[in-house]
């Protein structure tokens, strides 16, 4: 896992938070059935890019990127026991430690979004997310306030506390390292509660097998030569042939990044200080994570909370009939000028906006006077 820095949100996730996040909240203030959490996966190509086409967990690289969004807090049901496979405890709905409603207002939200393979997403993270305390209450936006034991990549950098080591370090000849390499296992440790529940709940380990062939196939050949090079002191040409290699071990699309790179500061730690060799998605110093994308704008003056869910449920792809609705209740409150309408009808585009208006006047629906329109 390596640390992961989001560009700006797509244009096409906030329309459809607005839209689909109104629609959810509505129906759950009248208590009906909330309709199905959909729609999020418009975020796929961006975050596919933002991640160099790597899965955000176990940093292999995805070919095929027809994988489902994964939710970092869980959209629909949440498991919180602490730990992934204890035979002794099964959650049950009726357990307290079972959510059954989830993150669902976070379902849209550009930060709670990631892009992982189906087997880290279906297969080992599920509707986990233990957490330390008090949940987030619904509707709540700054995750900061809870504390999640899982590592957000997004959020903090997973090699701070997540790293990997040789299995059986004692065979680990530090003069012989060409002959030995091959006998040696590579797994993830930890440092940290964050880091130990991480490695377990994504089930890191199970990937020493192919992390390990990664490092003889692909890790070690490249780097053996460069390696005896700057032990015989030949700095000038072990830095050249680092550079010609180093895109090909870290550079975007390459597997196992953070693995590989702490391979390399197991068996070089000062070729790595020197060169220096940075570590994969090692963020700036003075790096914060950015403020959550709020929920939902909130209502101009003069529109009730109920009429402005409605407006941003209806969004751009609701029918004529319900956009005239709207319209009209919105009038009943008027007089409205022509701005202030726009201001507050921001899913009708000026054009629609005029053609519909100049229909309701003249069908008598709605007068227009000095002050504006009123129904
Ligand atoms: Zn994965």
């Amino acid at each position: 896992m390596i640390a992961l820095t989001r560009g700006s949100e797509p244009e096409a996730l906030r329309k459809m938070r607005h839209w689909r996040l109104a629609d959810q909240r509505r129906k759950r203030l009248q208590n009906q059935d909330p309709p199905s959490i959909v729609g999020y996966d418009v975020a796929r190509d961006t975050l596919y890019e933002a991640q160099e086409h790597r899965c955000c967990y176990c940093g292999d690289l995805i070919r095929d990127k027809a994988q489902p969004v994964e939710h970092f807090r869980p959209k629909e049901a949440v498991d919180r026991r602490l730990y992934p496979d204890d035979p002794l405890r099964r959650l049950t709905p009726a357990d307290p430690e079972y959510i059954d409603h989830g993150y669902w207002w976070l379902a849209w939200t550009w930060e709670n979004l990631l892009f992982s393979c189906h087997i880290c997403n279906s297969g080992y993270k599920k509707t986990h997310f233990p957490i330390r305390g008090a949940t987030l209450p619904a509707w709540r936006w700054d995750v900061g306030d809870e504390h999640a034991l899982l590592i957000d990549p997004f959020r903090e950098d997973p090699m701070d506390s997540i790293y990997w080591r040789p299995e059986l370090p004692a065979l680990w000849d530090p003069l012989r390292p060409a002959d030995s390499i091959g006998g040696i296992w590579w797994v993830p440790d930890h440092k940290g509660v964050k880091g130990e529940k991480t490695v377990s709940f994504l089930g890191l380990r199970s990937l020493k097998e192919v992390v390990t062939d990664h490092v003889r196939t692909t890790v070690w050949p490249n780097v053996k030569g460069i390696f005896r090079d700057w032990n015989l002191g030949q700095r000038t040409k072990a830095r050249r042939r680092w550079a010609q290699k180093e895109n090909l071990l870290l550079g975007p699309g390459r597997r196992f990044p953070a693995a590989t790179w702490d391979v390399l500061q197991f068996l070089m730690p000062d070729m790595v200080q020197q060169l220096p060799i940075p570590r994969s998605g090692r963020r700036p110093p003075n790096w914060a994570p950015p403020p959550p994308v709020p929920g939902l704008p909130d209502a101009p003056a003069g529109v009730g909370a109920s009429l402005w869910l409605d407006i941003l449920a209806c969004g751009d792809h609701g029918s004529d009939a319900d956009k005239d609705a709207l319209l009209l209740n919105l009038c009943q409150s008027g007089p409205w000028n022509i701005d202030q309408l726009r201001d507050r009808l921001p899913i009708l585009s000026p054009v629609n906006l005029k053609a519909r208006l100049a229909r309701l006047v003249a069908s008598g629906q709605i007068t227009e006077g000095p002050q504006g329109y009123r129904a």
